[in-house]
C-alpha cells in the first residue's frame, strides 16, 4: 500500500510550526504593514520602517534556525532539499499571508529566478547573482511581458550584438518588483529569424545599468494611480522599463544563445505549481472566513449556517477546496517521482494553474457574498484575497494559453478513430462481445 496522506512526525512538527509561526508573527505583521500607522493614525516615519525591517531580519533567522530558509531548495544550493509534497504543506500556510513568503525566503520572483541561475549560470553568475539571492541579501525582477504582447512570436525587445557586447533595446512591462530589483533577467530577442523556440535569449542585467529606466511602477487595480508614478525602490509593484541601449558584456547572456524561451518554461513550471501551492492557502483562509461568519451571523431571526442555500455554499467551496488541494499535491508527488517536467506533467502543471484561478474566484466570490456589506469593504482581507483571483487567470501565462496546452497535451494519449462509428459505439461493441460469447457459450456446450 504505497499511498499514505501522512508525513514523519519531524516533518508534521516543523508544519505545525510554521502554522503557528505564520498566524502569531506573520499575520500581525501583515495588518501592521497594510495599515502603514501606529495606533493614534500617525504615519509611519522613516525610523519605525527600520525597525520593521530589523524585525523582519529576526524572524527570518528564526527561519533559518529551524532549517526552513529557502525551503524550496535542493541541499546543492542550501536549501533542505524537501521535495514538492512537503514544500506544499508549507506554501499553503504561507499562502494565507503575504510576507510569510519573504520572511521564508521563498518569495516570487526571486524562486523561479534562483531556478534559472541554478540551472543556467556560470560559476561567476553564480557567484555574482545567485549566492547573494539565496541569501536574502539580493532581489530581483523577470523582464518578459512585453506592453504591447504577452505572447513571446510577438516580442520585439531586442538584444544585438556590438563586438564584445551586447546591446538591449525595447520595452517590458508587468515586470514585477522590477523597480526594486537589484538585477533584472531580462528575456529579448536574438534570433528574430528563426524558428520562435531558438529566437530569444536570457541575460542578466544590473538594475542600475545605465540606460535602464523605469517608466512607471504599475499596481493592480484599487491602488491609486498615482503610486504608479513612484518608481522608488520597496514600493512592490510591476514595473513598466524602457531600455534604452543598455550596454551589456558578453557574460551577460544567461544560458546558450537561443535557449531563453526552453529556459522560461522551465521556470515558469515550477512558480505555477507554487502558486497553485499558495492559491490552496488563500482559499483554506477564504472557507474558515465563510464559515465563521455562518456560525456568528444571524437573518430573519436565523443563522446563516442553518439556511439552505448558504449550506448549499459552503459544501460546494468545501469540494472544490478539496479536489483542488489533492489535485495540487498530486501534481507535486509526480515531479518528486520523476524529478523533471515530463509531459504527463506538464498536464497537471497547466491543469492546477488553470484551476488555482477558478478555484480562488468561486471560494472567494461565495465567501464576499456571504459577508454582505462587510464583504465589500476594505475592513477585511477579502478584497486583497479576491484581486488574487483574476491575477492567477493572467499571470504566468492565462488560461486561455493553458487550456489550449492542456487539451494538446491530453490529446497525445488518444487516437482518432479511422471508422465511420467511433470505437465505444455500442452496436460495435455488442457485436464483438457477440461473438466472443458464441465462443464462450460453445465450449460451455461442449465440455
Ligand atoms: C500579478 C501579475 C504579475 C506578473 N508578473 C510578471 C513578471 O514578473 N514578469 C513578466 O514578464 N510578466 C509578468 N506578468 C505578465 C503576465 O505574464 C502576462 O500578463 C501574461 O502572460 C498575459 O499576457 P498579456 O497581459 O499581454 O495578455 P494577452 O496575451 O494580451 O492576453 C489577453 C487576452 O487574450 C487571451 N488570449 C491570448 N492568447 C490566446 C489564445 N491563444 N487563445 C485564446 N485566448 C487567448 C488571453 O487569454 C487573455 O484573456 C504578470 C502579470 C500579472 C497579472
Amino acid at each position: 500500500m504505497a499511498i499514505d496522506f501522512d508525513v514523519e512526525p519531524e516533518f508534521q512538527k516543523q508544519v505545525d510550526w510554521v502554522e503557528k509561526f505564520t498566524k502569531e508573527e506573520i499575520e500581525p505583521l501583515d495588518h501592521f504593514m497594510s495599515a502603514g500607522t501606529d495606533k493614534n493614525g500617525k504615519r509611519l516615519d522613516e525610523d519605525a520602517w527600520k525597525a520593521i525591517r530589523v524585525y523582519i531580519k529576526d524572524l527570518q533567522a528564526q527561519v533559518k534556525d529551524r532549517g526552513l530558509w529557502g525551503f524550496h531548495l535542493g541541499p546543492d544550493l542550501g536549501g533542505p532539499g524537501l521535495g514538492q509534497v512537503k514544500l506544499c504543506l508549507l506554501n499553503e500556510k504561507l499562502g494565507r499571508t503575504r510576507m510569510g513568503p519573504y520572511i521564508f525566503g521563498c518569495q516570487a520572483p526571486d524562486t523561479g529566478n534562483m531556478e534559472l541561475i541554478a540551472h543556467n549560470g556560470t560559476e561567476e553568475q553564480k557567484r555574482k547573482y545567485l549566492e547573494p539571492l539565496l541569501a536574502g541579501e539580493k532581489h530581483s525582477a523577470y523582464s518578459m511581458t512585453e506592453p504591447h504582447a504577452g505572447e513571446p512570436g510577438e516580442f520585439k525587445c531586442l538584444a544585438t550584438r556590438d563586438g564584445d557586447e551586447w546591446v538591449l533595446n525595447g520595452e517590458k512591462w508587468f515586470t514585477s518588483n522590477g523597480a526594486g530589483a537589484d538585477f533584472l533577467i531580462v528575456m529579448a530577442i536574438t534570433a528574430p529569424d528563426k524558428p520562435l523556440i531558438e529566437r530569444a535569449s536570457m541575460f542578466l542585467v544590473d538594475r542600475e545599468t545605465e540606460g535602464v529606466e523605469i517608466v512607471r511602477n504599475v499596481h493592480g487595480f484599487g491602488t491609486p494611480l498615482r503610486d504608479n508614478y513612484d518608481t522608488s525602490p520597496g514600493r512592490g509593484g510591476h514595473a513598466y522599463i524602457r531600455y534604452n541601449n543598455v550596454r551589456l558584456p558578453a557574460d551577460a547572456l544567461l544560458g546558450t544563445e537561443g535557449a531563453g524561451f526552453v529556459g522560461s518554461q522551465t521556470r515558469l513550471s515550477g512558480g505555477r505549481v507554487h502558486h497553485a501551492m499558495r492559491a490552496v492557502g488563500v482559499c483554506a483562509k477564504a472557507l474558515d472566513m465563510a464559515c465563521e461568519r455562518a456560525l456568528s451571523r444571524r437573518s430573519k431571526g436565523e443563522l446563516l449556517s442553518d439556511l439552505q442555500m448558504v449550506q448549499s455554499d459552503l459544501a460546494d467551496s468545501y469540494i472544490q477546496l478539496k479536489q483542488f488541494r489533492l489535485h495540487v499535491l498530486y501534481t507535486a508527488w509526480l515531479i518528486d517521482k520523476t524529478g523533471s517536467y515530463t509531459r504527463e506533467i506538464r498536464k497537471e502543471i497547466a491543469a492546477i494553474k488553470i484551476s488555482a484561478a477558478k478555484v480562488n474566484h468561486d471560494i472567494i466570490y461565495r465567501t464576499i457574498h456571504l459577508h454582505g456589506a462587510l464583504g465589500m469593504s476594505n475592513e477585511t482581507a477579502l478584497g486583497d484575497m479576491w484581486m488574487s483571483a483574476p491575477q492567477m487567470g493572467i499571470m504566468d501565462g492565462t488560461t486561455e494559453v493553458h487550456k489550449a496546452n492542456l487539451s494538446k497535451l491530453l490529446l497525445k494519449n488518444y487516437e482518432a478513430s479511422d471508422d465511420l462509428f467511433p470505437t465505444y459505439h455500442l452496436p460495435k461493441l455488442i457485436l464483438k462481445a457477440q461473438n466472443k460469447f458464441e465462443k464462450v457459450i460453445d465450449q460451455y456446450l461442449s465440455n
